[in-house]
């Protein structure tokens, strides 16, 4: 089963009260209406009568017991405390599908992917990164080539949105808006090998499995903060955008 919460907040536009359902815990292969909605950019979205749509964000832990993937999104806030989040994620798993879980799950965690994500965009893309049978190391890995040499590209989150036969389509959301833009790159790109400047192990060391690690130093949880079942909640609004598609 998955889990759902009911939940409340005022509109952003006319600070009515806008009442819905939010996910909590997805699991996958029970919740074909969650999967399609976090796979549409559509999870825990709440619109107004008054036609204004929001994003809950909160922490959500996914899991497909079928393909032994978990991960657990954190609102991208708190990316800088990438470490423990992982630590915590690694204590999620073992509390919720090793420990109480049945024999055959629990003789089968070492085969798991667990991970933490930042934002609902991180666990979109694990999900299409599982669906397609990719290593997600091998994705950070091509997300440092695309960023090598493109300044204008420092700092951003880039995302897998969609893998085809021979193509993969990235999305680099800057931290300047004006140079956002898709990237649509050969799929051979995922054999290419690290940079040199990428230790061995250093991708999946832990369940943080981003290219960003590589510069944001972890800082550890704030004590009022370490509620890591996604208890502590902020939401935001979401802008529609398109981006500019650049072809490698
Ligand atoms: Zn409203």
């Amino acid at each position: 089963m998955s889990t759902e919460i009911g939940v409340h907040l005022p509109c952003g536009q006319c600070q009515k009260q806008v009442r819905g359902r939010v996910a909590v815990l997805i699991n996958f292969e029970k919740s074909p209406e969650w999967e399609a909605r976090l796979l549409a950019d559509d999870l825990n979205r709440l619109t107004c009568g008054c036609g204004f749509r929001m994003t809950y964000m909160r922490t959500v832990g996914t899991v497909d017991f079928a393909r032994k993937t978990c991960a657990y999104g954190y609102p991208s806030s708190l990316e800088v405390y990438w470490q423990d989040l992982g630590l915590a994620v690694e204590a999620a798993f073992r509390r919720n599908w090793v420990v109480g879980a049945p024999p055959v799950v629990r003789a089968t965690a070492s085969e798991w992917r667990v991970r933490a994500v930042m934002g609902y965009e991180g666990l979109r893309e694990q999900r299409v990164i599982s669906l397609a049978g990719l290593d997600d190391v091998q994705v950070e890995t091509t997300k440092l080539h695309l960023l090598a040499g493109r300044p204008e590209w420092a700092g951003a989150r880039v995302w897998l949105r969609a893998v085809s036969a021979d193509r993969l389509l990235f999305r680099v959301d800057t931290l300047d808006v004006s140079q956002r833009a898709a990237a649509d790159v050969p799929r051979e790109w995922l054999s290419l090998p690290a940079p040199d400047h990428v230790l061995p192990g250093a991708l999946d060391a832990d369940p943080f499995v981003s290219f960003r690690k590589l510069w944001i130093r972890p800082k550890p949880v704030p004590p009022d903060l370490v509620r890591l079942d996604g208890r502590w909640e902020v939401y935001t609004t979401q802008v529609d955008q398109r981006e500019p598609v650049i072809r490698f």
